[in-house]
């Protein structure tokens, strides 16, 4: 019987030529790709003006193609969530909880182990590269912590590091793995070379939202203005799209970027305060609110949205507020600049 690994697989540079090594090894492998709720690149798929430059395709579906394996999508993302609000490692740089979220995916990888016949399993991680949760001492917190100690290959850094089950029980020739370390992926790229892949992924990092400091900055928002324990798959999703206008506690505007996110806020209205421009091309608007608006704020809310229009400045501009069925016209002056800029996120 042949050996059987299952790979944590992104579709990044690092997990392809992992893959592809243990493939060029003579093991059978199969891909799982775990979709948190946070992954940039399938956010960016849907709301990218493709006009403007090409979609990348989903990589590690592409990957699997050109090996050959079978892949696995697996949404892993509503209970996720407590990973995030919650992490017992705490957080990076930005409100990425990497070791929790490592533990997490490695508990699940434990499950999937037993339930695909495979002896072990492997990732693209490389010693060094993530401060958080690639160093040395978080590799083993990680594999301890999910009970998966001496399980876990890591072919572009084993030369570096303890050698696994798979490699003392020589279902995997240890001679013939590599031993990266760092931040840098120019080594990454030559070996890529090295195996003549040809189109390989960019090694372009990012793809995170919660290494991004931006939607950090806006996570942490809405933490500081809400139970933790109050974030749904749908924050998570608002969270990503448009530009944010916090204004106090209670009111927090969101304003559409592009036609996309226009379209998108317009199906998310429901319990949320809806502005529009009824004369002039304009941004959507939605405001969460907690309890009643004051006249003032509501004013306020229209004068963003009239910003956001082709509506001219300097004159007065009708607004259309909705809430529920309750529907009102306000005449209103655009938002001047240095208001909107204390209260963007
Ligand atoms: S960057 Fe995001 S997906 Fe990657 S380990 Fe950290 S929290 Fe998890």
């Amino acid at each position: 019987m042949g050996v059987k690994a299952l790979g944590m697989l992104s579709g990044g540079l690092d997990s392809t030529l992992a893959a592809k090594i243990l493939v060029d090894l003579g093991v059978e492998i199969v891909g799982i790709n775990f979709s948190t709720g946070f992954c940039v690149t399938e956010h960016t798929r849907n709301f990218k003006d493709e006009t403007k430059k090409p979609l990348r395709p989903n990589e590690a579906l592409r990957l699997a193609a050109d090996l050959n394996f079978k892949l696995h999508i697996i949404d892993i993302s509503k209970n996720y969530l407590p990973v995030v609000t919650n992490p017992k490692y705490g957080y990076g740089a930005n409100m990425n909880p990497c070791v929790d979220c490592r533990i997490f995916m490695f508990k699940h990888m434990r499950e999937l182990m037993k339930q695909f016949d495979a002896q072990f399993i492997f990732t693209g991680e490389v010693l060094g590269q993530r401060p958080m949760s690639q160093h040395r001492h978080a590799l083993k917190t990680i594999e301890c912590d999910s009970q998966l100690t001496g399980l876990v290959l890591r072919p572009l850094s084993a030369g570096l590091l303890d050698p696994t089950i798979p490699e003392v029980k020589g279902w995997v020739d240890r001679e013939k793995l590599l031993a990266l370390s760092g931040r840098s992926r120019k080594p990454q790229m030559s070996v890529a070379q090295e195996l003549k892949m040809e189109d390989y992924p960019q090694p372009a990092g990012g793809c995170c939202y919660l290494a991004d400091p931006q939607y950090s900055k806006k996570l942490k928002d809405f933490f500081e203005n809400n139970e933790k324990t109050d974030l749904t798959l749908e924050d998570v999703i608002m969270l990503k799209v448009g530009r944010h206008l916090r204004l106090s506690t209670q009111i927090k505007a969101v304003v559409g970027r592009n036609e996309k996110e226009n379209n998108f806020l317009k199906a998310y209205e429901s319990g949320r305060h809806v502005f529009r421009v009824p004369d002039h091309a304009s941004a959507h608007m939605l405001a969460e609110i907690k309890g009643e608006p004051s006249r003032a704020d509501v004013q306020t809310l229209a004068g963003i949205l009239a910003r956001y229009s082709d509506a001219p400045k300097e004159s007065s501009v009708r607004v259309e507020h909705q809430f529920g069925e309750n529907i009102e016209t306000l005449e209103v002056l655009a938002m001047d600049e240095a208001s909107l800029a204390t209260w963007r996120l």
